[in-house]
């Protein structure tokens, strides 16, 4: 009961936070460890300790997942929130962290590994049964995807046929205004939308899409890490024997590295982009934050990546935010960072 209480209280939006494993190019031998889980009983699975300077800093969330946690794990964690975008839920799922913490292990997976299959294959294939497992009940659905780069708050359509570079694009007559109709339908003109029939025919559009990333990538400074990455998939359901229909969409969403400027050390092109960066990113969380204030204002406008997802983020939406955090000590800094915006929006 208290459980109820406190989510309608947070509204419709969760944090998720994991913690990726140590990995050999981590090069970690004797240092000191910096994460640690809370043993009470009423942080288990929900906190993390970070140790920085000899100073200890606690978060809790909704979850807290280890870094033992399997992929399948995670999905049975989210399968109800994909469940939910056939229900005609328009649903977010975002992965948050500075480059190299595991967002595109979490949402894609490890390529050429079946069982490491990250979240937006797993989502598909589910949506795709589950469609078939309707049809007996008369339910008939049709699903359209869409997929996009945003590179500083310039959008780039990765299922585009000709294969024309970012720079080409932004010289083209291609605008890719963003519009929402009164119905909460977003419209981005320009923007490839493919009919979908199989998990397998998305599956071929998500290879699609990620040469046409890495395209970008040799040209403009591993590109992938500084863009986001928006999935769309659009549902529409019609029951033919109650005449019941229902409109879902499904985001998934892979943020660029949250690492900050200083890190970096930026300079000239390097700088605007890190500033778009963390122009977006802060956006994101200053609208997730009104949202789950309940503020009058929310300010969407404030950025290309909370327009376009605009309808998806407020009302009755479902929004669930993946915080990846890297184990090693020289990470302890941006992990704190990380967890400092996902407490912000929790
Ligand atoms: P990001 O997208 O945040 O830059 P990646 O998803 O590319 O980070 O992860 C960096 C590296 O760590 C990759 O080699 C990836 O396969 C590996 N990795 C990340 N998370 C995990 C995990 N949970 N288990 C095993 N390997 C992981
Ligand atoms: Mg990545």
């Amino acid at each position: 009961k208290l459980h109820n209480t406190i989510l309608e209280l947070k509204g419709n939006i969760r944090v998720f936070c994991r913690v990726r494993p140590i990995l050999p190019d981590d090069g970690i031998t004797t240092e000191g460890k910096v994460l640690s889980y809370p043993t009470s009983v009423e942080a288990l699975g929900r906190g993390i300790d970070v140790v920085q300077n000899g100073q200890k800093h606690s978060f809790t969330f909704d979850k807290v997942f280890m870094p033992d946690t399997r992929q399948d794990d995670i999905f049975v964690e989210i399968s109800q929130l994909v469940q939910s975008a056939l229900d005609g839920y328009k649903v977010c799922i975002f992965a948050y962290g500075q480059t190299g913490s595991g967002k595109t292990y979490t949402m894609m997976g490890r390529p050429g590994h079946l069982e490491q299959k990250g979240l937006i294959p797993r989502s598909l294939e589910q949506i795709f049964q589950t469609r078939q497992s309707l049809q007996p009940q008369g339910w008939k659905y049709e699903m359209q995807v869409s997929m996009l780069e945003i590179y500083n708050e310039t959008i780039r359509d990765l299922l585009s046929t000709n294969r024309s570079s970012s720079t080409e694009n932004a010289v083209s007559a291609k605008q890719y205004a963003i519009k929402h109709d009164a119905n909460g339908n977003t419209h981005v003109s320009d923007l490839t939308i493919v009919d979908v029939r199989s998990a397998k025919e998305v599956s071929f559009l998500l290879d699609h899409a990620a040469q046409s990333r890495s395209v970008g990538k040799t040209q403009m400074n591993e590109q992938s890490s500084r863009s986001h990455f928006v999935f769309t998939l659009k549902i529409f359901g019609v029951n033919e024997s109650t005449e019941q229909q229902v409109q879902g969409v499904l985001n998934l969403i892979d943020l660029a590295g949250s690492e900050r400027l200083s890190k970096s050390g930026s300079t000239g092109d390097r700088l605007k982009e890190t500033q778009a960066i963390n122009k977006s990113l802060s956006s994101l969380s200053d609208v997730i934050f009104a949202l789950a204030k309940k503020e009058d204002h929310i300010p969407f406008r404030n950025s290309k990546l909370t327009y376009l997802l605009q309808p998806c983020l407020g009302g009755d939406s479902k929004t669930l935010m993946f915080v990846n955090i890297s184990p090693e000590p020289s990470s302890a800094g941006e992990s704190l960072c990380s967890l400092r915006f996902a407490a912000r929006v929790n």
